[in-house]
C-alpha cells in the first residue's frame, strides 16, 4: 500500500547536477553575456566529479552533447514559457496571453489566472541525462531564443511521431549549428546575422538500427523472422538506460551486448533440419559454407535467412564499431554477395 504523499507521489524525481548555457556568464548585474557558439556546462558545487568528467569526455567548448530526455512526454522534458525577470526574481510566467505565475507588489506569488501584462521573454528549459556522466540525474539546457524553441519543439515532435511510443531513452545528440538570423539592430532596423542556434536528434548509430529495423519489418513474409534484431534494439535502449551502476567498462556496452547477443556463436550445430527451407547446395566455395553454417544467437543460421534479412543484419553490423562485428559481418557479406548472383531476379523484384 502507498503511503499518501511518501510513496505515492507519481513524478519521478531525477535531482538536477547542472546547467547547459548558450551564453557566457554574466560580467556583472547589468549586463548579461555575450552569446557563445558553443554550449557552457556549469555544474552544482557538490558535483564536482561530474564536472571533471564531462570536461573529459567533452573539453571545454563542446558543440555537440550526447543526451537522453528522462520522460516520455515532450512535455515534461521541454518547458517553454514567457518568462518576466527583475534582478533575477521571476515576476511573471505566462503563455504570451494568460499568467501561470505572478508576483505581485509585495513579492508575494500567485497562481490565479491574470492577463498578460508584457514584458516578458520566451524561456525554454529542457532537462537532459548526459551519457558518459553515468548517472539518473539530469542537467537543463536553457535558451531565450524563440528559434530554439520553435527548432526544439519540432525535433521533439518528430522523433515522437517516429517512435510513437515515448522520446525517453532514445540516444540523442544536442547540437550548436550556426544560422543566419534577422536580429534587431540599435537603431530599430533588421539585420542578418550568424547565431548558434539548438537542435536535437537521434543518435547516427540509432537512427540506422531504427531503419534497418523498420526495412526488415518491410519485407515480404519478414516479420516473423526478426525476433534477434528486434531484441538487439530494445536490448541496446535497455543497457543505456540502466548505465548507472558505476561499471567502468561499459562505455561501448550497448554495441558490444548486441553483437554478442545478436551474432555470438553458440556451441557447434548438428547438421542442418531437414525441414529447413532450400538452400543452394550446387559447388560452393568454402567461404560461403562457411558463412552458411554460422549460427546466431537465435539458433538461426546464416543460410537459413533470406536476403531481406541478410541484408538488416549487415546494416546493423555497419552500424557497429568494425572489430566488433568483424566475423559476422564478413560472411553475412560473403553469403550476400553469393546469394544475389544467385539469385538476381527474383530478389529485384522483392527489393524495388
Ligand atoms: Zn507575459
Amino acid at each position: 500500500m502507498p503511503i499518501k504523499g511518501l510513496t505515492d507521489r507519481r513524478e519521478m524525481q531525477f535531482p538536477k547536477i547542472g546547467d547547459i548555457r548558450k551564453g557566457a556568464a554574466k560580467p556583472d548585474d547589468r549586463h548579461i553575456g555575450k552569446d557563445l557558439t558553443h554550449f557552457r556546462a556549469v555544474f552544482d558545487e557538490s558535483e564536482a566529479a561530474a564536472a571533471a568528467r564531462f570536461l573529459e569526455v567533452y573539453g571545454a567548448e563542446p558543440r555537440e552533447i550526447n543526451v537522453m530526455l528522462p520522460f516520455a512526454e515532450i512535455e515534461r522534458n521541454f518547458e517553454a514559457w514567457q518568462e518576466a525577470y527583475t534582478a533575477g526574481a521571476l515576476q511573471h510566467r505566462c503563455d504570451g496571453e494568460t499568467c501561470v505565475i505572478w508576483r505581485d507588489k509585495d513579492g508575494e506569488l500567485h497562481h490565479e489566472p491574470k492577463p498578460c501584462p508584457g514584458g516578458c521573454k520566451p524561456t525554454g528549459r529542457l532537462k537532459v541525462i548526459i551519457p558518459e556522466l553515468r548517472r539518473l540525474a539530469y542537467v537543463v539546457v536553457h535558451t531565450t531564443s524563440r528559434w530554439d524553441i520553435v527548432e526544439l519543439t519540432a525535433n521533439l515532435e518528430a522523433l515522437a511521431r517516429l517512435t510513437g511510443n515515448g522520446i525517453n531513452g532514445i540516444p540523442l545528440v544536442l547540437k550548436r549549428r550556426p544560422r543566419m538570423i534577422s536580429t534587431p539592430t540599435q537603431d530599430g532596423k533588421r539585420a542578418r546575422r550568424e547565431k548558434w542556434m539548438l537542435s536535437i536528434e537521434a543518435d547516427p548509430v540509432w537512427v540506422d538500427a531504427q531503419i534497418g529495423h523498420m526495412r526488415l519489418l518491410a519485407m515480404p513474409g519478414a516479420s516473423v523472422q526478426t525476433p534477434a534484431l528486434l531484441a538487439g534494439t530494445d536490448l541496446l535502449m535497455g543497457e543505456i538506460l540502466d548505465d548507472d551502476d558505476g561499471d567502468e567498462d561499459t562505455d561501448n556496452a550497448p554495441a558490444e551486448s548486441v553483437a554478442e547477443e545478436l551474432l555470438a556463436q553458440p556451441e557447434p550445430q548438428g547438421p542442418p533440419e531437414p525441414d529447413a527451407p532450400p538452400e543452394p547446395t550446387a559447388d560452393v566455395s568454402p567461404e560461403v559454407q562457411a558463412a552458411m553454417d554460422y549460427t546466431t544467437k537465435s539458433g538461426k543460421r546464416l543460410g537459413q535467412m533470406s536476403i531481406g534479412e541478410l541484408e538488416g543484419i549487415l546494416e546493423w553490423c555497419d552500424a557497429q564499431p568494425a572489430d566488433k562485428v568483424a566475423t559476422p559481418r564478413k560472411h553475412v557479406s560473403a553469403l550476400l554477395d553469393y546469394l544475389r548472383a544467385f539469385d538476381r531476379p527474383q530478389e529485384q523484384e522483392t527489393l524495388l
